[in-house]
């Protein structure tokens, strides 16, 4: 049967002492409490353990990934609480405890373990395809770490909740409501075009009346980010997060390759549907407001219109596409791990996580009836079917979940939620809303492409330029953005153009976390590409490619999962054909 979670329990209490634990603990006390005693015990014996071999540092690497499991865990159980319900100040405490408390501890804790292991002499001798990898990652955290830079980080934290304070509380009054920003973009789907405009130069100008605060943040977190590279030793911030984030497979370089294929063989593809959008909306210029609308004046797709239509239609589309990942899906439907609906008290957003000691993943999100809440809640299957093809390979928790890097997660659920679009017709649509649905999904993505390429490119501008006037950021800023925005006019709207950088959160909060994004799509553009042409096959590679865990490169992860590694000017004039063709497919 099924039941969502969030109508199943009246209280919302997630209960997760119910799920099943298949995976027994060989290390860690059956009773371990969540407390700063009982922790410090177990990293006091990890510590003090004698690794006289190398069976001995293999013992110790898995029971440390079992405590490590258990503290992601525990961190996931506290943070789902809080999310589900923001107006529960005990959840809001637990968590808080947890960062304020508990955290700083753990990774001063944690850290002395990491130096432990880099010391000691066996690591050469632990077998390479198991381990390999999560030894480079440690070696790196080890190396860049500067003690003197713990405080740097806390004042980048700081800076940061700035920006959320900041942000946050942007709202208008608009039509007689108070409205955040976020609420305020779902006007930008309405046919009315005179309400859309209204719509759009209200947030815009409300944003526009903080972008010298934010300008400042920015220009102080650039400072201190560029002081904490040169304490670890490197010329830039930049070439600092490349070793920082580990990556291992590419290069500020390829990057930048990137950027050139983009401009190359996406914007103009980017710009062709831009200039059929403008014919069919009628109109001789685009603006901001004319992006998200349907071209055809229509309404908006509604899909369902409560979430148990939503479970039963997701698992319709999965079991079309592979009966194996519908029954993960069938099973958490049945262990209560989705919480779909969208209500009062509810944090906005959707995201997957792994229940790391359990090893089962739980799917949050705030359904509302809308296109993109199929697409989101199949996206975050995708993520989910990773943790269970992990499960079922009984990898360390190093090698699984928590540890994966987003260059490869994003294409378990990025290919999810593309291919179950060939599915959606007789399910949540007719054949015109199916055929719209996937027009827009191509769209979107080929939008992404560009706009991850003017985050990406204005970031390595920032960083590598990092004694810089705000008057020249700004100049760089739309430098960037003109040569790959598309063809909507700004004129008139220059300043709000200008600033637009700051509505991007991850420039704040997770410098160079976006480009991703992009690689990541390339591969489940491929693997979408391999499912038209033979589903059983892309199917059966997908599955074994995520159940390698995070042992392998990221060119060995994207070979196996039959796509072809590398995201530059070849890859995407490829790419730039395929989307052309599903566009004009789904278009016409
Ligand atoms: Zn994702």
């Amino acid at each position: 049967m099924i039941v969502p979670a969030g109508m199943a329990s009246p209280s919302l209490v997630f209960d997760y002492s119910t799920l099943p634990r298949e995976f027994k603990r060989q290390y860690l006390p059956k009773d371990l409490k969540f407390e700063w005693d009982e922790l410090a015990r177990v990293y006091d014996e990890l510590g003090k353990r004698h690794l006289g071999s190398e069976a001995e540092l293999e013992r110790w690497l898995l029971d440390e990934a079992e405590f490590d499991a258990y503290l992601y865990e525990q961190r996931a159980v506290r943070y789902f609480n809080s999310t589900r319900q923001t107006d529960n100040p005990e959840y809001a405490k637990a968590y808080e405890e947890y960062t304020e408390l508990l955290e700083p501890k753990i990774k001063v804790a944690g850290f002395k373990l990491l130096q432990m292991y880099v010391a000691s002499r066996f690591r050469d001798q632990l077998p390479e395809q198991i381990f390999g990898l999560q030894d480079r990652r440690r070696q790196n955290a080890v190396s860049i770490f500067r003690v003197e830079n713990v405080e740097l980080e806390k004042d980048d934290s700081a800076l940061s909740q700035k920006y959320f304070e900041t942000t946050g509380a942007m709202t208008v009054n608009f039509r007689g409501q108070e409205r955040t920003l976020q609420q305020m973009s779902k006007f930008l789907e309405e046919p009315d075009r005179a309400l859309r405009e209204e719509a759009w130069r209200l947030s815009s100008q409300r944003a526009l009346t903080d972008s010298e605060t934010l300008d400042s943040v920015y220009s102080e977190m650039v400072a201190l980010r560029d002081k904490l590279a040169r304490n670890a030793g490197f010329d830039n911030y930049r070439d600092y997060i490349f070793v920082k984030k580990n990556r291992f497979d590419y290069t500020p370089g390829d990057c930048e390759e990137f950027h050139r294929g983009v401009e190359e063989a996406i914007v103009p593809l980017s710009r062709e549907i831009d200039r059929a959008r403008a014919e069919r909306m009628g109109v001789d210029v685009l603006r901001p407001w004319d992006l998200q609308v349907d071209p055809a004046g229509r309404q908006a797709l509604r899909p369902f219109d409560q979430v148990p239509a939503l479970v039963s239609g997701a698992e319709r589309v999965l079991t079309k596409v592979d009966k194996e990942l519908s029954s993960y899906f069938e099973r958490m439907v049945e262990l209560q791990l989705l919480d779909l609906d969208s209500r009062k008290g509810k944090a906005p957003g959707g995201y997957q996580e792994e229940l790391t000691e359990v090893r089962l993943p739980f799917i949050f999100m705030n359904a509302v009836g809308k296109d993109d809440d199929v697409r989101t809640l199949l996206h975050e299957c995708g993520h989910s079917f990773h943790t269970f093809l992990m499960r079922k390979a009984m990898l360390p928790f190093f090698n699984g979940g928590a540890n994966m890097p987003n260059e490869f997660s994003e294409v378990a659920s990025m290919s999810m939620e593309i291919i179950t679009g060939e599915h959606y017709e007789g399910v949540f649509y007719d054949r015109e809303g199916a055929k719209r649905s996937n027009w827009k999904e191509a769209v979107d993505n080929i939008k992404l492409f560009t706009w991850v390429a003017t985050i990406d490119a204005f970031q390595h501008w920032v960083y590598t330029h990092p004694v810089h006037t705000k008057d020249e950021r700004a100049k760089a800023w739309v430098t960037t953005f003109n040569r790959f925005c598309g063809l909507e006019a700004y004129e008139g709207l220059e300043s709000s153009r200008a600033y637009r950088w700051q509505r991007q959160l991850h420039l704040f909060e997770v410098p160079f976390y976006y480009i991703e994004y992009a690689i990541a799509l390339t591969g489940a553009l491929g693997v979408w590409s391999g499912y038209r042409s033979d589903p059983k096959d892309a199917i059966e590679t997908y599955k074994s490619a995520l159940s390698l865990g995070c042992a392998s490169t990221l060119p060995e992860l994207f070979g196996a999962a039959g796509v072809e590694w590398g995201f530059g000017p070849g890859t995407l004039r490829r790419i730039a054909g395929e989307l052309r063709s599903a566009v004009n497919e789904y278009g016409e």
